[in-house]
């Protein structure tokens, strides 16, 4: 059996919420990457569940999976070495090395 381009979409990423998945996907598709989400949307009756309420899928075509995922995971790395400001206590992404807040130099030290 040849590998051939399929249509086949997997499941990559459990977002925690609709907010997270949106950007996520805006990344992924900046990628080039397409994305589908599932979870979400069956209520369009937006309001009446909190937004966080429903955990969201991320889906992607087989053949992007592994592109997909080398993404997802620097996304997590940079997360995790997210550095707080020490002006006003924002917590930032690793590759900001300006505070989004208030502007303040990461390397401005305490
Ligand atoms: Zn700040």
């Amino acid at each position: 059996m040849g590998k051939v381009m399929s249509d086949n979409w997997c499941k990559i990423y459990d977002a925690a919420n609709s907010l997270e998945a949106h950007s996520l996907k805006g990344m992924l598709e900046a990628q080039h990457i397409a994305v589908q989400l599932s979870g979400e949307g069956l209520g369009s009756a937006v309001g009446e569940l909190p937004a966080n309420a429903v955990e969201v899928g991320l889906w992607v075509r087989d053949f992007q999976q592994s592109s997909a995922q080398r993404l997802l995971a620097e996304y997590e790395q940079a997360d995790q070495t997210a550095w707080v400001c020490t002006g006003c206590g924002e917590q930032n992404g690793s590759q900001f090395e300006l505070c989004w807040q208030c502007g303040r130099d990461r390397a401005a030290g305490s």
